[in-house]
């Protein structure tokens, strides 16, 4: 491509809502405009590496045996109900009507749009297993759409499907994708790690997620110091190194006053007791939402040690929800305690209890007495107040034990780029999807789903590959490999020759960019550090003169001192290793 005659531009500054690193370069690489929030035009820069990174995708998943296909965008509300997703989605899918007045909804996710492809045509065990992919733009309402492409509304997906006969087929399916998904990512040449991720509630699934590592990664990791052993936060089971169990025989519980202690903090410096003694009470409500008819509040206390954090997802897993339940509001509190948040706990309530394995091995501990300013010391579980359930709430951290073997969890933070799922018969159970076995009786098919966001990733990539003066992109999707830096615009011998290797290099297979503006060399070498190819060749009079041009790569800034008729050559070589 030629530069003087493309949309290519670039920006001295990056807005200011641009909050992390891969999100500034982008901007000021012109490889995306915002249109509105989390809604972006991809320039051809950036298409380019999405389009190469799709290719990848399509090459690992045709070669397993995964076919292409590609569903609509926009999907009958009728669809959505037969699995009740239509409600539990919530505001996340788009929703609206047509002039007949008929609902539908973007696609957020095709688990729906797939089955009912398929419902009617994979008849016979014989036709399966089948693999179904797609890659293609989804919407998601997501409230709060940031650091660009990482957490669009609008954004691209590969989604992939698979329907088995039975439940080891079914995992047979999911392994294979799993070892896909490791061809796709090691090709990158990202660094990665794949974790364990909450399956929600459905029965017996696993899932995994592939995480690019970056410390702007939203989500957090534990990884064990061990063993391969690796997990998100959301599910890593919290097992304390050290676990406090208390010998104390048991005191008679005394009510004291706390005036103004409304924090674990100011309760701990006022008691003299450290936080992870003390105990700290929560309020949910287990009615998550879901169903928009009920507006029934279902309180329940979750008792954690003051120096923990909840985990709201092994709450909501614990309480058979579909979403993270609502904490309750400072007024719904005092309706359920009849004191403020800082001053309530477990004794005397009249709702479900659930305690946080950490506070099992305490005694004699301090809670609120829900009443205003006073608390209870002495307070013993079983004793003076019932527990509804021990379990394991808390979130786990660095320096927690591995759950696998003597060793210790380190904390990473991580970028989900892609996410396996059996889901077993979810979705063909609610949508009648049905194929005839060996004996010619209907069972449901044993599906999974495969998810990589292809935009998510290639901004991934830029977050994990740069360096102070741009992008670093990997060979396998840079958006051009070669960039050339025609220096002396005005003088035909070296135009001529900088279009010679333009060419060459082209007709060779390669994606070139020449950059024939007319500007210093300066301007145009501080371009392509910051646009990012792998190598870049300048052409100038000096250089040609002196029979030797430089080509620099752009990962270790090394500059060869290349023989003119050895160019095509060296880049070559150093492109197909
Ligand atoms: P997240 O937890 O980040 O919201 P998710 O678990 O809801 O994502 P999936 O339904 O598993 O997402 O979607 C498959 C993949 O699509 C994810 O692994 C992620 O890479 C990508 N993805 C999901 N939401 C977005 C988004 N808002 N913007 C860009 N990519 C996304
Ligand atoms: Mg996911």
């Amino acid at each position: 491509m030629k530069w003087s005659q493309s949309l290519l531009y670039t920006l001295k500054e990056a807005p200011s809502d641009a909050e992390i690193i891969s999100h500034k370069l982008m901007i000021r690489a012109g490889m995306m405009k915002k249109l509105a929030p989390g809604i972006y035009t991809y320039g051809n820069l950036g298409l380019r590496a999405i389009r190469k990174f799709e290719n990848i995708i399509r090459e690992e998943l045709n070669r397993r045996g995964c076919q292409e296909i590609l569903m609509p965008m926009v999907h009958p509300k009728e669809l959505w109900e037969e699995t009740n997703r239509w409600e539990e989605m919530g505001a996340g899918l788009l929703k609206f009507k047509n002039r007949n007045d008929q609902s539908f909804c973007l696609g957020a996710t095709h688990e729906e749009a797939v089955t009912d492809y398929v419902r009617n045509d994979l008849r016979s065990y014989k036709d399966l297993p089948r693999n179904l992919y797609q890659i293609q733009t989804k919407y998601r309402d997501e409230i709060r759409p940031r650091f660009g492409l990482m957490r669009g509304r609008e954004f691209i997906m590969k989604d992939a499907y698979s329907f088995d006969m039975n439940q080891i087929e079914a995992l047979k399916s999911y392994e294979l994708m799993y070892s896909g998904y490791k061809a796709i990512f090691d090709r990158l040449g990202a660094k990665y790690r794949i974790v364990q991720a909450d399956a929600g509630n459905i029965g017996g699934s696993q899932t995994h997620e592939f995480q690019l590592l970056a410390d702007a990664g939203e989500d957090a990791l534990l990884v064990s110091d061990t063993t391969s052993y690796a997990a998100n936060v959301e599910v890593c089971p919290a097992i304390d190194f050290e676990p406090h169990i208390s010998q104390e025989v048991i005191k008679p519980k005394e009510k004291f006053e706390t005036p103004n202690q409304k924090t674990i903090a100011d309760l701990s410096k006022f008691t003299q007791v450290s936080e992870k003694e003390l105990v700290k009470t929560l309020f949910f409500s287990a009615n998550d939402g879901t169903n928009p008819k009920d507006k029934s509040l279902k309180p329940v206390a979750v008792l954690l040690r003051g120096s923990d954090e909840l985990n709201p997802i092994k709450l909501k897993n614990v309480l058979g929800l579909t979403n993270p339940p609502q904490m309750l509001t400072d007024l719904e509190v005092r309706e359920v305690t009849g004191a403020n948040p800082g001053s309530c706990g477990p004794v005397g309530l009249k709702i479900p209890v659930y305690m946080d394995n950490g506070v099992s091995g305490l005694r004699n501990y301090i809670v609120g007495a829900n009443e205003d300013g006073y608390h209870l010391r002495n307070v013993n579980h079983g004793h003076d107040y019932q527990v509804t359930l021990q379990a394991d709430l808390r979130l786990a951290r660095e320096g927690d034990k591995c759950p696998e073997s003597s060793g210790k969890l380190k904390s990473y933070r991580g970028i989900e780029v892609g996410h396996v799922f059996y889901l077993g018969k979810k979705y063909s159970e609610k949508m009648k999807a049905t194929f005839l076995d060996q004996q010619g009786k209907a069972q449901f098919f044993e599906m999974g789903c495969y998810g990589i966001g292809v935009t998510r990733t290639v901004q991934a990539i830029i977050e994990q590959l740069h360096d102070q003066d741009g992008i670093v992109w990997p060979k396998a999707i840079a958006p051009f490999h070669i960039h050339i830096c025609l220096l002396d615009v005005k003088n035909d011998i070296v135009k001529n020759k900088a279009f010679e290797f333009y060419d060459k290099l082209q007709n060779l297979g390669f994606d070139v960019l020449i950059d024939d503006r007319d500007e210093r060399p300066g301007f145009k070498f501080k371009d392509a550090d910051l646009l990012g190819m792998p190598y870049r060749l300048n052409v100038g009079a000096k250089g040609l003169e002196a029979g030797e041009l430089e080509i620099i790569e752009r990962k270790t800034k090394t500059v060869h001192k290349v023989k003119v008729e050895e160019v095509i050559h060296f880049l070559k070589q150093a492109l197909n290793t």
